[in-house]
């Protein structure tokens, strides 16, 4: 504060001194010729005091008069910071764990890249996944024409919606046109949202996105009878999303832990009627594009029902290995119990042949990975 703020500040207000009211929009100013400052000035100075300067409601109400002649009372300044994060003026960028970073990337070298986010949240991980698809777009896909392949489910509505708000700021080295591609159909009866194809609500008819768009719906039941997959796939409109699939690139998904009772998987089955039993006893430890997982890798179920998805697990590793295509994996806790999918994850990660390029995952789910890793490891000694 320097003392001719503060002498300023002293001033009394020219709508002080008349006893008026301030006008609509704008509160007591200094009467110093300047106008009286608008609420959204109030509004961006609050803001700045908090983010920048870390002061407490007490000390902005303080400043705020010292600095502005602005009255506002000490309960003011919360009011104001939760209308501009409704706003979306106050973003929280979730910080990484680098040194945690360090060991995935050290105990899982084939990774390309890896994130840790210090959050047990999912949004915050979702955030991050969606600036790891930002960066590999902009290293590997810059030219031409990108193919994206989104999964379903929460997180994966939550990274669209981040990846779309990323790609209002201004982005070099970003591709001409992107097109996307629903990868499995929606699960959940209940929530919609968490259906890719409605993900691409997030893209379609936006002048402001910075390249030109396309998308490949898929628009089939989540779940079939595996006497019927044959003839669905060859549905005229399923069997265009199946024919396109070897040109999508970039195959983002997240993952559900088998033991974790909001598994999409587990409550398929429960619904359909079908026995989770043969899964349990296959060592089912999670799901990744809807297909089953275990320590041995990804397997195929035996019972009636299965899946549409357009790409297969077991196929993964070949279109990694062969065709050089990016799988990015994105898994925060559960959106709804916020337990960590640390089991799953390990799982994905020590697979002989890799299901994934790329990782992002929340600083628990790593630690616990690391730790569960060191155990076997000095078992196996
Ligand atoms: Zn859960």
């Amino acid at each position: 504060m320097s003392p001719g703020a503060r002498g300023e500040g002293q001033r009394k207000t020219a709508a002080a001194q008349r006893g008026g009211a301030a006008p609509r929009g704008t509160t007591k100013g200094r009467n110093d010729g300047a106008r009286p400052m608008t609420e959204e000035e109030i509004l961006a100075t609050v803001c700045g005091y908090f983010c920048d300067q870390g002061l407490t409601a007490v000390e902005i109400a303080r400043r705020m008069k010292q600095d502005h002649g602005v009255s506002i009372s000490r309960e003011k300044p919360y009011q104001y910071l939760r209308k501009a994060a409704s706003r979306g003026w106050i973003r929280f960028v979730p910080p990484q764990e680098h040194s945690l970073e360090r060991l995935v990337k050290n105990a899982h070298p084939f990774l390309h890249d890896a994130t840790v986010v210090s959050s047990a949240r999912t949004e915050d991980v979702a955030y991050h996944g969606a600036k790891m698809l930002l960066e590999l777009l902009q290293r590997h896909y810059r030219d031409g024409v990108a193919h994206i392949g989104f999964s379903g489910g929460t997180s994966l509505r939550m990274l669209a919606r981040r990846f779309a708000e990323l790609l209002r700021e201004p982005v070099p080295d970003l591709p001409a046109k992107i097109v996307f591609h629903a990868l499995v159909a929606g699960f959940d009866v209940n929530d919609p949202t968490t259906d890719p194809n409605a993900f691409f609500t997030y893209f379609v008819g936006d002048p402001g996105m910075p390249f030109e768009t396309e998308f490949v719906a898929l628009h089939s039941p989540a779940m079939v009878e595996a006497a019927d997959e044959t003839r669905l796939r060859n549905l005229p409109a399923i069997k265009d999303a199946y024919g396109c699939a070897s040109k999508i690139e970039i195959i983002v998904t997240s993952t559900s832990c088998w033991t974790d009772d909001h598994s999409m998987l587990r409550h398929y089955m429960k619904v359909a009627g079908e026995s989770v039993d043969e899964l349990e006893q296959a060592g089912c430890l999670g799901d990744i594009l809807w297909q089953p997982i275990g320590a041995d890798g990804p397997f195929e179920l035996n019972s009636r029902i299965r899946a549409m998805t357009i790409l297969r697990l077991c196929e993964l590793s070949k279109l990694i290995e062969k065709e050089k295509k990016h799988v990015l994996l994105v898994a925060g806790p559960c959106d709804k119990c916020h337990k960590s999918k640390a089991k799953v994850v390990k799982a994905i990660l020590d697979q002989a042949d890799h299901l994934i390029t790329h990782l992002v995952t929340d600083s628990r789910c790593a630690r616990q990975v690391l730790s569960d890793s060191q155990a076997g490891e000095a078992g196996r000694r």
